[in-house]
């Protein structure tokens, strides 16, 4: 579970996020839209532990993240938050396999155990034949689905998706989308997005919307009912 508590950022002047409170249930799978500007990556960083809040707290598995050192907040990241970017960020001169190894390893995994997991993710992510292939002769959508595997390596409860189909074709937008929920029915992950995507924020559980540092609306799907900020 997430829980944001009144958190406020500025950038100087400017006012980027303006008293958001939040919590994110374990397995929901949240979308957070609206126009750019409004704030949403700034937030997704702060709950990835990448950026800290000016005020206000947030708390990931029970833990107050915003006042841990930066070494206890690297290994906090490591071991709880998977990440998906919008350009895969791939490392060029390894195979598939070895950047989904590199977060095992840094977290502290032998070579044997990550090399083992992450065949495993390839393999449950449809790139068993894959492996060996580095991102240069991967498609657009296979370097995604090697980048969900690496956010998954260190079997994180939280997974950070910003603009992840943003890059894709709709075909492997759709894929790419559907392994989402797959992926939180069968392991459990609470996944936050942030898109401009609709087809995505439609398919989400809850889609936030922000405009201008706030939540403006929080609607959950199933209920079809706006939940109060
Ligand atoms: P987009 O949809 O365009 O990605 P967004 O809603 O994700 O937008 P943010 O990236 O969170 O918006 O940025 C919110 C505001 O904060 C913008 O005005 C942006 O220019 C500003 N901003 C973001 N990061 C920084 C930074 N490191 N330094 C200064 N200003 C920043």
């Amino acid at each position: 579970m997430i829980t944001i508590s009144n958190i406020k950022k500025h950038f100087g002047s400017l006012e980027v996020l303006k008293g958001i409170s939040l919590v994110i249930n374990k397995g929901e799978v949240v979308s957070i839209v609206g126009p750019s500007g409004a704030g949403k990556t700034t937030l997704l960083q702060i709950i990835g532990t990448l950026d800290k809040p000016d005020t206000g707290s947030v708390t990931i598995d029970g833990q107050e993240i915003t006042n841990l050192s930066s070494g206890k907040l690297a290994d906090f990241r490591n071991k709880h938050i998977g990440f998906v970017f919008q350009f895969h960020q791939l490392l060029p001169e390894f195979s598939a396999m070895e950047n989904v190894m590199i977060p095992a390893l840094i977290s502290g995994a032998s070579r044997r155990q990550a090399k083992e997991k992450a065949l495993s993710l390839l393999d449950m992510l449809g790139l068993s034949d894959r492996v060996n292939h580095k991102p240069a002769e991967l498609s657009g959508g296979e370097k995604q689905r090697v980048a969900v595997a690496r956010a998954l390596v260190n079997d994180p409860s939280v997974v950070l998706a910003d603009e992840p189909s943003g890059s894709l074709d709709s075909k492997n937008k759709s894929e790419l989308h559907q392994l989402f929920f797959e992926l939180r029915d069968r392991l459990g992950q609470t996944f936050v997005i942030v898109t401009h995507d609709e087809s995505l924020a439609e398919l989400t559980d809850r889609t936030i919307h922000m405009r201008d540092g706030m939540i403006v609306d929080d609607t959950r799907k199933e209920q079809e009912q706006t939940v109060e900020p």
